[in-house]
């Protein structure tokens, strides 16, 4: 009995311990080989009358990161090659194919002899189906224990039984939750959910599941006796009236219906309760397969899962730099983007100056990391120790000499060309002369600021995203002198921090900061129209924002929008289109004040924790017209529309190159839909065509701003998409999913 990713061992008891440690991962995942052992294993151990049980466990530190994706890609791509001339058989092979992983477990839960799965580590997706299909699981007692069903957050469900067993074990509402959510339990959650049995040492696990084998576990699970009851009763009873409707009424709130993902997931569900678990396991295959060909799980699995992956392997890392090892770096502000920077620093085990212009400032840079952590720790989430080692990397101070040894100096302080100019001065007469400086400006361009620098190769923009411990992307931005060791060095210290890069060329606002001004201004633009004020919000979380754009003008600032807006009419000059916008902000930040969240007062109201849209909103922009006046589509529309066509202007100028980072980095950035995969896979999943029919006519009803660039124009002539046109340049190897 050889098999390629797991060993098998069988005590004096009749125990076999199945040991799952792939030789070239840092992580088991399941493919297509682990697939195969896995089919052979539950025979093997079926039909070997010296085997009386079995103990599924980890070789490695964490039991299993889930199916490789690129799997159901492979699949996906062979199901539209043969769909147009056979549809029927390129169904029917999408089917098989995708559930083939279900069958297996399904074996392994009928076999008739009992598995243990022992859980350490991270446990997800197909993972924790594997565990659940076993016939008892035993978790460790570890801060590191974390299970999880996350397969919504990329657009599909769990469709390896996950669904039908998570709710045949938990209670109802528990178990929807962890299901939409995608969620991950801690070993305590799970237990208290009775999706796993027993918590041990981690170094406990094999031997406590032996001693559950020995003292016998039933091999035929509860769902497949007589007279077996479902935790929260059947689907058509009183209590399911309350429940069912009420679940599907979150979804809705919580998804807009933009999502397959978890849409079929309660169908499969609902239905699947209703049915033995083999038909159950049926239905629920079948809206796996439907999900799998919507174009959302398609989009999201590729910039949610494969570009994302790439992108923080290095992607775009310059294959000729060498690697840097960060051990020190230099931050200059200490406010509140300074303050988040050194937190997620310290936290990667890195040594951090921290500098302001007094040790007051400095120090209360400091404790914000002091502040994250004690909360951590109410949360169980980190300890003293832990705490105190953190801040013992953090030297607050004032002295510029500091920087004396640091690699990489990231400066944070006002949005003000002076004050920068003044302390790239100040920090690179302390630096040694390799070590490189970043800018985390969110508007002023790159390459402007580098000429306060005397070595401009090694400038660059470093740009987070507040809150930076907990925004997972980072604009890096090339200024026209930066060199690739630059670029190298900041691709380097992004990974040691664990978020995701893109890498943008110089310009106005970037690719992001750009893109979200023209989201607020669509909603400004709307407020001129007459639109309502709600509506407006309504439909900029329809179309899946995670906030309206009113909202999010408040949030950036509304005084910032301004200072951003009479900066550009400044260098614009007689270029310059006054227009609605423009009054509207004088109006509500030099008339009236109303700077947005910070001050209070903006679009909204603030009240503590609460928010009112402002009633005073008529008294700027006019009376608003009836709802009715407006189409909501078509609201929502304009919203996608007028950001997708921002990235497709930034492509076309370069600043943009890789249609990777445009996707990832819309959806890590400011939340744009993440169901349609990112601005770019918006259009393309509509068809260029489509799209450039669409912004004329938006251009004829609401104005020149949606004219299509001549990159869009040409290609919907020839009916070009971004994929198909501007294909990733590097493809890195998949070493772990
Ligand atoms: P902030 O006002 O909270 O912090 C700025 C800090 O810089 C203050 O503590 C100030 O005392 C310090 N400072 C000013 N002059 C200094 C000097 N000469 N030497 C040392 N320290 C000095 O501002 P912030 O929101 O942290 O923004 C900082 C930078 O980050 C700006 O360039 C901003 O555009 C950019 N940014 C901000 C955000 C955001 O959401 N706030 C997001 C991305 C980028």
């Amino acid at each position: 009995m050889t098999y390629k990713n797991f060993t098998i061992e069988t005590d004096a008891n009749g125990i076999a311990t199945i040991t799952w440690d792939m030789a070239d991962k840092s992580m088991n995942v399941i493919d297509l080989s682990v697939m195969e052992d896995l089919d052979r294993l539950v025979d093997d151990v079926a039909n070997d009358d010296a085997i009386k049980g079995a103990v599924i466990t980890s070789g490695k530190a964490a039991f299993s990161g889930g199916a490789d994706l690129t799997m159901l890609e492979g699949l996906l791509q062979n199901f539209h090659k043969q769909k147009s001339k056979e549809p029927e058989a390129a169904a029917r092979a999408l089917f098989d194919g995708s559930r083939k992983l279900s069958l297996i477990y399904r074996k392994l839960e009928t076999c008739g002899k009992p598995f243990v799965a022992t859980l350490t580590g991270a446990c997800m997706g197909g993972g924790t189906e594997l565990a659940l299909a076993c016939h008892a699981r035993v978790a460790a007692d570890d801060d590191g224990f974390k299970m999880g069903l996350p397969e919504v957050k990329v657009g599909l469900f769990p469709g390896a039984g996950g669904t039908q067993r998570v709710m045949r074990m938990a209670d109802g509402q528990q178990g929807m939750q962890f299901l939409l959510q995608g969620r991950t339990l801690r070993s305590k959650q799970a237990k208290s959910m009775k999706l796993v049995d027993e918590i041990v040492p981690p170094k406990k696990l094999v031997e406590t599941a032996k001693k559950l084998l020995a003292a016998g576990v039933d091999p035929v699970k509860p769902w497949d006796k007589k007279g077996f009851k479902l935790p929260n009763g059947k689907v058509y009873s009183p209590a399911g009236f309350q429940f069912w409707p009420a679940a599907n009424a979150i979804y809705r709130r919580e998804t807009f219906d933009n999502y397959p993902g978890p849409r079929y997931l309660l169908h499969a569900v609902v239905e699947g309760l209703q049915l033995p678990m083999d038909l159950a396991l049926q239905v629920e295959s079948r809206y796996f397969a439907k999900v799998l060909q919507s174009p959302e799980a398609s989009n999201m699995i590729r910039s949610l899962f494969v570009s994302m992956q790439e992108l923080n392997k290095g992607a775009r890392r310059p294959v000729d730099q060498r690697p840097n090892k960060i051990k020190k770096v230099g931050i200059l502000g200490a406010g509140f983007m300074g303050a988040g920077i050194a937190y997620v620093s310290a936290q990667a085990g890195i040594d951090v100056v921290l500098i302001d212009r007094s040790q007051e400032a400095a120090d209360k840079g400091k404790s914000y990391s002091e502040g994250l952590l004690a909360k951590a720790i109410h949360r169980g989430r980190s300890t003293e120790e832990q705490k105190e080692k953190l801040l013992s990397r953090i030297n607050a101070t004032t002295d510029y000499d500091a920087l004396g040894d640091c690699d990489l100096v990231i400066e944070a302080v006002f949005e003000d060309r002076e004050i920068k100019k003044t302390v790239t001065e100040q920090a690179e007469a302390a630096m040694k002369s390799r070590a490189i400086f970043a800018s985390n400006t969110s508007t002023l361009p790159i390459t402007s600021l580098a000429e306060a620098s005397s070595r401009p190769k090694n400038f660059i923009g470093i740009h987070f995203f507040s809150p930076v411990d907990k925004m997972m992307l980072v604009e890096v931005i090339m200024g026209k002198k930066t060199s690739d060791r630059a670029l190298a060095m900041a691709l380097d210290y992004i990974k040691a921090i664990k978020k995701t890069p893109i890498v943008v060329n110089d310009s106005r606002g970037f690719y992001t900061s750009r893109v979200v001004m023209t989201y607020i201004r669509e909603g400004l633009m709307m407020l001129a129209d007459g639109v309502p004020a709600a509506m407006i919000e309504n439909a900029g979380r329809m179309a899946g924002m995670p906030v309206g754009p009113l909202s999010l003008g408040d949030e950036v600032a509304l005084d910032l929008a301004w200072k951003i807006v009479s900066a550009t009419r400044k260098d614009l000059g007689v270029k310059y289109v006054e227009g609605p916008l423009d009054n509207i902000l004088e109006e509500m930040v030099v008339k009236r004040e109303r700077f947005g969240r910070k001050n209070g007062k903006g679009f909204y109201d603030y009240a503590g924790r609460d928010k009112k849209l402002w009633p005073g909103i008529p008294d700027v922009v006019g009376q608003p017209k009836p709802a009715e006046s407006f189409n909501i589509d078509e609201l929502q529309q304009r919203l996608l529309v007028m950001q997708a066509l921002e990235t497709a202007r930034i492509f076309e100028e370069k600043c943009l190159t890789d249609v990777r980072e445009a996707d990832v980095g819309s959806i890590l950035g400011f939340g744009f839909a993440p169901y349609s995969g990112g601005t770019l896979s918006y259009i393309d999943t509509m068809g260029t065509t489509e799209f450039v029919d669409l912004c004329k006519k938006f251009t004829r009803k609401w104005g020149p701003r949606f004219k299509p660039n001549k990159l869009l124009r040409d290609m919907a002539k020839t009916g070009d998409t971004f994929y198909g046109k501007f294909p990733p340049v590097v493809a890195v190897k998949d070493e772990a999913a």
